[in-house]
């Protein structure tokens, strides 16, 4: 589950991470309103759970009542890489002199949480990452023992962070491990972390995914879950439907049955190039109204250029299968995007006879399927 930035910002100020002054809004006048009481200037920023909304036009700052309302026209109601933005963080402005980053996530190979820090921030971290890994410092922490204050240090003097604020970045970086191991976080990160002409650190966005999970002792983050989930029409479609959906930012749609499977299915669609458009699990004992719906979800994401099925018969049939794919085809006109069918297990060989080749495209094995779909998102998304 992840956080909005105003709902991660509320839980670190809470624990004493230094925050803007900030205020949601929902329309205009609340955002003028809440600029007013901040003072000019402040940055208005779209409050939906993906990352790059400044490049991508959902963070402006403005200097006054005019520059606000346009801002506020403009983002509000947006389309923000597939998410609508309802709602805005309006946040007194940081004049700033540098931007780091701070994180905490699990580092899966090494089976422990690790902290970064990097002089490199308010730019994407994963590019950073690849292009240049010595430019963050990572520092594995035994979860046994917590952070070592020595530790947080470490990491901050090996970043190479300015002598003048490394103990207050030592401090952020231990507090927002003590937030990550006591809210049950998967990741926990401040980009930029903004250092201010005196010296000042302030977290200017923030990042906190929790663990699903453990949300059953944590009602406070499970009732912003509620908050947080109502900005997504895809995911709440997701919930009515009672399917395992996340959506992702690629244009391969990717229906199975299984999570492993279809774990599986984005893997290889990543493989052969292409990049998925959200993992999406119908279960076991699909139904044809069920796979009418996992159709329905697909379709109705519009980065999606084409959807594969990846179906093996266990509980769910493969004879089932095949009649819901066609049920649920049968009833457009014309088929939004090119669906490509991959089935085994349990009467495939049945599947396959009743699957209508006008309709979709069969494959023989999960690798002709997957780089089939992939082929046919390109030449989609070039037209
Ligand atoms: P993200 O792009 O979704 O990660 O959103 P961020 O909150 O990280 O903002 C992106 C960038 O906008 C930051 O790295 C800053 O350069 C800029 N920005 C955000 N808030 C402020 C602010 O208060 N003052 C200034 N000067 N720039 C800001
Ligand atoms: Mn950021």
């Amino acid at each position: 589950m992840k956080l909005h930035e105003y709902q991660a910002k509320n839980v670190f100020a809470d624990a004493g991470i230094p925050t803007p002054a900030s205020a949601l809004a929902s329309d205009v006048d609340g955002v003028l309103a809440a600029a007013e009481e901040i003072g000019y200037p402040v940055a208005i920023k779209a409050q939906v759970q993906v990352g790059g909304r400044g490049k991508a036009g959902g963070i402006e700052l403005v200097e006054d009542d005019e520059q606000a309302r346009e801002a506020a026209n403009s983002i509000l109601g947006m389309d923000l890489k597939g998410y609508h933005v309802d709602q805005v963080l309006v946040e007194e402005a940081v004049d700033f002199e540098n931007e780091l980053y701070v994180g905490i996530t699990m580092d899966r190979g090494e089976g422990k949480p690790v902290a970064m820090v990097s002089t490199r921030g308010g730019v994407n971290i994963e590019e950073v990452a690849e292009e240049d890994p010595d430019a963050i410092a990572r520092e594995h922490i035994d979860p046994s023992f917590g952070m070592h204050p020595y530790q947080a240090r470490k990491a901050v003097y090996d970043a190479g962070v300015d002598q003048a604020v490394a103990r207050d970045v030592s401090s952020v970086l231990t507090t927002l491990y003590d937030l990550w191991t006591s809210r049950d976080g998967s990741d926990a990160e401040i980009n930029p972390l903004m250092v201010t002409a005196d010296d000042e650190v302030i977290a200017a966005d923030a990042v906190m995914n929790v663990d699903e999970d453990a949300l059953f002792r944590q009602p406070e983050l499970a009732e912003m879950e509620s908050e947080a989930a109502s900005g997504d029409e895809l995911e709440q479609k997701a919930d009515e439907y009672d399917f395992d959906y996340v959506r992702l930012e690629g244009n391969t749609g990717i229906i199975g049955n299984g999570a492993g499977l279809v774990m599986t299915t984005l893997d290889l669609v990543d493989h052969y190039g292409g990049e998925p458009a959200n993992f999406l699990d119908v279960g076991g004992g699909a139904k044809a109204d069920r796979i009418a719906n996992a159709l329905d979800m697909v379709f109705s994401d519009e980065n999606v250029d084409s959807v594969v099925f990846n179906i093996f018969g266990g509980i769910t049939r493969g004879d089932e299968v095949a009649k819901g794919i066609n049920e649920a085809l049968e009833q457009f006109d014309e088929i939004p995007k090119p669906v490509v069918v991959r089935l085994a297990g349990t009467n495939w060989e049945e599947g396959m006879e009743i699957l209508n080749e006008d309709l979709v495209t069969v494959e023989q094995t999960l690798e002709d399927a997957v780089q089939r779909a992939v082929s046919y998102a390109e030449e989609v998304s070039e037209q």
